[in-house]
């Protein structure tokens, strides 16, 4: 077996890499809210690819660096000041590509691990549906054997980026006889395939990221399907797991940091100051507050992060940091509107508060994405604590007796 490069060795290998390849990032984090920003980070990824710093914790036959999750770290630490492809983190390299990894043939895994770490391939999740998000396994989007194919059929809705990406990962019905969890398989569904047709739908915040996709007749071949023939809801699970660590700050496939994520620390301080009010009292205990969710947030993300990689805890566990992530991103939120006062609705003729004001308005969201905070609870009550399960009326029914609609 070759040794692996050191930590530090790698570190420097990056600092020194980073300095000559990548320019300095630029002020404030660049969203997926702005359309220029996918083909640049298409660029940025095939940057790091070809520097040999893509993929970092993804194995060499794929390729990734096969290094570790401190390599990684390493890495993210050094990148911080960068301009990085950071669109590319959530959900392709998070939660998408490491679901084909775990499940994919060798050819998906060719295709598309090596095509999202090379920059030419960015993936989404069709997940939720215009019926409901939550009851994941109650989805109607239907999927029909049509010899060697299958035909999509139905619709899926906040899909964070879809109109800019390659491939959906599709939760879809295969046998509409089986109760909802047996049902159910999943498929890499190309997004501008004939028969797909998307819109996109305007935020409260002015973003126009969210997408809703109609499906009409789409007709996908055998190899699209990801993992076993209505083993879709085993599929999903690794999915959800992934997406889960992802939005919890567990996952080792993240590369780059995304300076905001929601308020940091040094940003409330430097907010406290612009507002005239770094010296009272309740704005440095609300700082202080701030500083404790943070500290307690990252010792738990360290902890968690362990225990899944060693087996201690099973995977239902990445609910306990995806809820506390969730919880820490508004409780930050409040703390800034709280110190910001009246600036933090109007904006101050600088722009101080402008952000405020949307992170203020997309804040509802952190307890949405990646599954409601309501079923991480429901997690770790059911899966962790081993409390009963919640009743289900439509549990062991065949699907196509279960009663729908309102
Ligand atoms: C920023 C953002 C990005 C997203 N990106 C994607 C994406 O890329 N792809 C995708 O497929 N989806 C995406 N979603 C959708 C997200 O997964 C859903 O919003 C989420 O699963 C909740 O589903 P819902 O909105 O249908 O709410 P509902 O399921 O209707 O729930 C409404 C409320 O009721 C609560 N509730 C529901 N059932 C229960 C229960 N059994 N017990 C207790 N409380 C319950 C929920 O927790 C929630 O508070 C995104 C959402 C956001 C906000």
């Amino acid at each position: 077996m070759t040794e692996l490069e050191s930590v530090e060795e790698f570190r420097d290998r990056a600092r020194r890499w980073l300095k000559d390849n990548l320019p300095a990032a630029t002020g404030r984090y660049s969203g997926p809210e702005n359309d220029d920003v996918w083909d640049r980070s298409r660029q940025l990824q095939r940057i790091l690819f070809d520097g040999g710093f893509a993929g970092i914790c993804y194995p060499k036959e794929y390729g990734g660096q096969g290094l570790t999750t401190a390599h990684q770290r390493a890495f993210t630490e050094e990148s911080f000041e960068y301009e990085m492809p950071l669109v590319f983190n959530i959900p392709t390299l998070s939660i998408c590509a490491p679901t084909i990894l775990d499940l994919g043939t060798e050819d998906q895994k060719h295709k598309h691990l090596t095509g999202v770490l090379r920059g030419d391939q960015l993936l989404v999740q069709f997940l939720s549906e215009p019926r409901g998000g939550s009851d994941l396994a109650g989805l109607t989007t239907r999927a029909d054997r049509d010899g060697d194919e299958w035909v999509l059929n139905g619709s899926k809705i906040w899909s964070s980026g879809a109109y800019a990406a390659d491939y959906g990962i599709c939760l879809a019905r295969t046998n509409w006889d089986a109760p909802k969890h047996e049902g159910l398989t999943l498929f890499l569904v190309p997004v501008h395939a004939p028969g797909v047709t998307i819109q996109r739908i305007k935020q409260v915040t002015g973003s126009t990221e969210f997408c809703q996709e109609f499906f009409d007749d789409v007709r996908l071949p055998a190899d699209s399907v990801l993992g076993e023939v209505n083993g879709g809801w085993a599929a999903a699970s690794r999915l959800l797991f992934h997406e889960r660590s992802a939005m919890g700050g567990t996952s080792p496939y993240m590369s780059g940091s995304r300076p905001r994520l929601s308020v940091d620390l040094s940003e409330l301080v430097e907010l406290a100051r612009s507002v005239g009010r770094l010296d009272d009292p309740s704005v440095r205990e609300d700082i202080g507050e701030a500083r404790a969710m943070f500290r307690v947030r990252d010792q738990l993300v360290a902890r968690v992060s362990r225990q899944l990689a060693s087996g201690e805890l099973p995977p239902p566990a990445s609910s306990i940091v995806r809820l506390f992530s969730a919880e820490n991103a508004q409780f930050q939120i409040d703390k800034a509107i709280r110190i910001a006062g009246a600036s933090a609705a109007t904006a101050a003729p600088d722009g101080t508060g402008r952000q405020l004001g949307i992170d203020y308005l997309f804040r509802n969201s952190w307890s949405l994405a990646g599954g409601s905070a309501e079923m991480s609870r429901n997690v770790i009550s059911e899966r962790l604590l081993g409390m009963p399960r919640e009743f289900a009326a439509d549990r062991g029914v065949p699907f196509n007796q279960v009663k729908h609609g309102r």
